[in-house]
Formats: C-alpha cells, sequence, structure tokens
C-alpha cells in the first residue's frame, strides 16, 4: 500500500456533522444581511502581493510575517488573500462600483490564508464572514455595521459576549498621539518585548495590542488615543457611543484598542467572548476612510468588520447547539415493485418541498424500521409488496404511533396537512435547530 497523504498543516476537514453548523450559520447570516439589503461581492482567493502590501500594510504581522506568498509561472508575485476588506476595495474601485453614487453595502465569505502558529481557534486556512459599507462618513453607518455583527451573534444564541470599542481619531489626531505614545514608551524600551522594540519605530500604535505581558503592564499606563481626538474625531465617536446605547447594545471603551495604519480612522471594535480561551476575537472591525484612496481610487469613506467562522462555530458547539438535519419522511421498502415506487415517492415527496431519505439497504423490515427510529424521521412511509399491489403506501407519525394507509395517487393532497403536523410534531430525537 502506498503512504497515505495527510491535510496541510493548519487546515482541516469540515465533516458533514459539523457541515450542518457552517450552513446554518451561513443560512442564518445570509438571512439577516439580505433584510438589510446588503449585497454578497465574491472576489478572487488570491491577488498581486502589492495589492495587501498597501491595503493591509507593511508594518502589520499579517504583511510581515503571515502571508502566504509565491511566484507564480510567470514570475508574478502571488498572494493567497489573508482577509478580505482589500480585494473588495480593489474591486470597488476597478469596477467602478461607486458610479451608481450613494453607499454601497456589501458582504463576502470564503477561506482567508495566514502562516500561523496553528491552535484552537487559530489556523492557516480559515474562514470568514464580513461586511463593508462603503461612501458613507455618517456615524450611523458604524452603528449600523456593530448592531448588524451584534444580532447575527445573538442570533446564534450566544452569551457572554463583550463588545469594545474605541476611535482612534484622522490621520492629525494619530500624528500628536504616536508623538506621545513614543515618548512615553521609549523610557522603557529594553523592557518591551523585541516586535515591540521593532515597532516602536515603525508601528508604535500596534505596541499597545501586544500579548506580553510586560509590555501589557507598560502600555497600562500609556496615555490615552481619547486624550488626543479633535473636535470633529470626538463628536463622530460620541455620537457612534450615543447610538449604540440608544440601541440598547452594551459596550465597553477600550482605549487600547488599536489599528495601527494611518487609513484606519475613527472606530475600531471587536467583540469577544469568555468561552473561546486564547482566541476570543470572533469580530474585528471598525473605519477605514483613507484605505480607498491608498489603493488608487477616489477617497471614500468606509466601515466594515469581519468574523471568523471557525471560532464561532466552536461557540455554537460549546454551548451545546445541537443541529439536526431534520428529516420529515423516512422510506422503507422491500421487493422490487415497492422498492420503484418507494424511489418515485422520495423525489414526488421533494418535489413538494419535504425532506425525505430513502433506505437503499433492501435489508429486513425490522432493521429499517430501526434506522427510520434512530434517523431522528418524523414520519416513516413503508412500502412491502401487499402496498406495491394495491399502490398504495403506509404512513407512520414516529412519535405517537399513529398510522394510516393512503393512495399513491393521492399522496401529494395530504401535503398541506403533513406541513402542519410536522411543524407542531415533536421529533423522536432532540434537535434543537434544524436546517
Ligand atoms: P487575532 O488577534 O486573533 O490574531 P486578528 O486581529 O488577526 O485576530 P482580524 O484580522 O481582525 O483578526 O480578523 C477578524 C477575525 O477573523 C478574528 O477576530 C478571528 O475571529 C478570525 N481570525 C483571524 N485570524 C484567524 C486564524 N488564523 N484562524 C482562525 N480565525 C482567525
Ligand atoms: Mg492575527
Amino acid at each position: 500500500m502506498s503512504k497515505t497523504i495527510q491535510a496541510i498543516r493548519g487546515t482541516r476537514d469540515i465533516l458533514p456533522e459539523e457541515g450542518r453548523y457552517w450552513q446554518f450559520v451561513e443560512a442564518t447570516t445570509h438571512s439577516i444581511l439580505r433584510r438589510a439589503l446588503y449585497q454578497q461581492i465574491r472576489t478572487p482567493i488570491f491577488e498581486q502581493t502589492p495589492l495587501f502590501e498597501r491595503g493591509i500594510g507593511e508594518a502589520t504581522d499579517v504583511v510581515g510575517k503571515e502571508m502566504y506568498t509565491f511566484t507564480d509561472r510567470g514570475d508574478r508575485s502571488i498572494t493567497l488573500r489573508p482577509e478580505g476588506t482589500a480585494g473588495v476595495v480593489r474591486s470597488y474601485i476597478e469596477n467602478k462600483l461607486y458610479a451608481t453614487g450613494g453607499v454601497q453595502r456589501l458582504w463576502y465569505t470564503g477561506p482567508m490564508f495566514r502562516y500561523e502558529r496553528p491552535q484552537a481557534g487559530r489556523q492557516r486556512q480559515f474562514h470568514q464572514v464580513g461586511v463593508e459599507v462603503l461612501g458613507s462618513s455618517d456615524p450611523r453607518a458604524d452603528a449600523e455595521t456593530i448592531s448588524i455583527a451584534t444580532t447575527l451573534l445573538k442570533s446564534f444564541g450566544l452569551q457572554n459576549l463583550h463588545l469594545a470599542i474605541n476611535s482612534v481619531g484622522d490621520t492629525a489626531d494619530r500624528q500628536r498621539y504616536r508623538d506621545a505614545l513614543v515618548e512615553y514608551l521609549t523610557p522603557f524600551k529594553s523592557d518591551l518585548d523585541r516586535d515591540s522594540q521593532d515597532r516602536l519605530d515603525r508601528n508604535p500604535l500596534r505596541i499597545l495590542d501586544s500579548k506580553d505581558e510586560r509590555t501589557q503592564e507598560i502600555a497600562q499606563s500609556a496615555p490615552s488615543i481619547l486624550d488626543y481626538l479633535g473636535d470633529g474625531s470626538k463628536r463622530h465617536f460620541d455620537r457612534v457611543c450615543d447610538l449604540l446605547t440608544q440601541l440598547g447594545i452594551d459596550y465597553a471603551i477600550n482605549p487600547r484598542l488599536v489599528r495601527g495604519l494611518d487609513y484606519y480612522t475613527h472606530t475600531a471594535f471587536e467583540i469577544q467572548s469568555d468561552d473561546l480561551g486564547a482566541q476570543a476575537t470572533v469580530c474585528g472591525g471598525g473605519r477605514y476612510d483613507g484605505l480607498v484612496e491608498q489603493l488608487g481610487g477616489k477617497a471614500t469613506p468606509a466601515v466594515g468588520w469581519a468574523i471568523g467562522m471557525e471560532r464561532l462555530i466552536i461557540l455554537l458547539q460549546k454551548i451545546g447547539c445541537s443541529i439536526g438535519s431534520a428529516i420529515d419522511f423516512f422510506i422503507i421498502s422491500k421487493g422490487d415493485r415497492a422498492e420503484a415506487q418507494a424511489l418515485a415517492i422520495s423525489h414526488r415527496l421533494r418535489d413538494a418541498g419535504f425532506t425525505a431519505e430513502l433506505d437503499l439497504s433492501a435489508s429486513a423490515f425490522g432493521k429499517q424500521f430501526r434506522r427510520a427510529d434512530r434517523s431522528g424521521a418524523k414520519a416513516c412511509l413503508i412500502l412491502g409488496d401487499a402496498e406495491a399491489e394495491t399502490a398504495t403506501v403506509n404512513l407512520k407519525w414516529l412519535a405517537t404511533g399513529d398510522q394510516e394507509t393512503i393512495a399513491q395517487a393521492d399522496l401529494l393532497e395530504h401535503a398541506d396537512d403533513w406541513r402542519v403536523r410536522l411543524k407542531s410534531e415533536p421529533a423522536p430525537q432532540n434537535n434543537s435547530v434544524s436546517v
């Protein structure tokens, strides 16, 4: 036997059992975003490397250490996308999405790639769903996107979530703050972790979210960026906070929550969970009024977020949200004629909108019955020689044991009654959510 080949480190297969969670999360997400009239955009999984260097920033960990970059056969530098925003903004500019005027509300989902140390909730291929609102500087756009994120996470029944929010001001505010921060940190330079020492010149704001304990201690007493905001930035931030309060969304202001690059402006936020251990952040986002221009477009204000799907699904599994695949009818049959009729019935039921599983085993009725019970189906349809002969089918409701015989020709005349009954009938197994 030849040697087996394994999945690449930091990637994983999503097997059918877990796939149900993905479908549930995707279906719920789509329906919430559809009602808010966000439109989906799908951009390529790889892009020219400079898009990310300019769109994320060379001084970030993502660009500095985490990108999957390679040279293709045409000698071009290509990068597997580490996040979604840069590609969306490139597409927005390239396809002149701004030409219709007004605000573009977009969303995307798909795999992202970062060369990181794999651990629980951290992979090299992971998935995000994200939104981007382009063309509005109104604080209501910030509040709208944040509120959609919290609605979405709450719709899954998640608790113990914390929204942290901050303002990083505009470029001028940040320049003033940066100077003050460097002045404060320089005397501690030798106490900072290595990465932070490097960042002191290149990207000092990022030092504030260093994970190193000693650095964090030092950062605790650093000046607060909120004391360096100009009037316009202050007004924007106060208004966003006010709107969140009016929407009944709890938040905590965290002046050490930053995005270190010049095209990030004003609002920065994160949603963390108590139930995720070290990889606590489920959602990260904020305003990036300078990015469209940075990537060669006309200056356009924008705000967005991204949710890490793996972390979301870990949370769903932790709270014990069990997702059944909700089988309406399990169909068992034996004998050539009955088996052919059962196959036809399975298609008729599906065409009418029911879920139906056909037992293909041809094993004894007893065994097929046991499988029907285990399947979690609400009803079972039974066809043997007698039913085949009379062109009937035997229907059994599995929770109550109620049975009736129905002519195959009249099968779908019962469809409306069944829909009502299937809704109220408890499933024999305890499936709390269905996809
Ligand atoms: P972290 O601090 O955990 O590295 P980040 O700041 O790099 O997160 P963002 O770039 O803001 O993360 O991405 C948004 C979300 O995507 C994160 O909050 C997280 O849920 C998810 N995410 C980011 N990197 C990974 C990864 N390597 N594996 C799984 N999920 C990830
Ligand atoms: Mg990261």
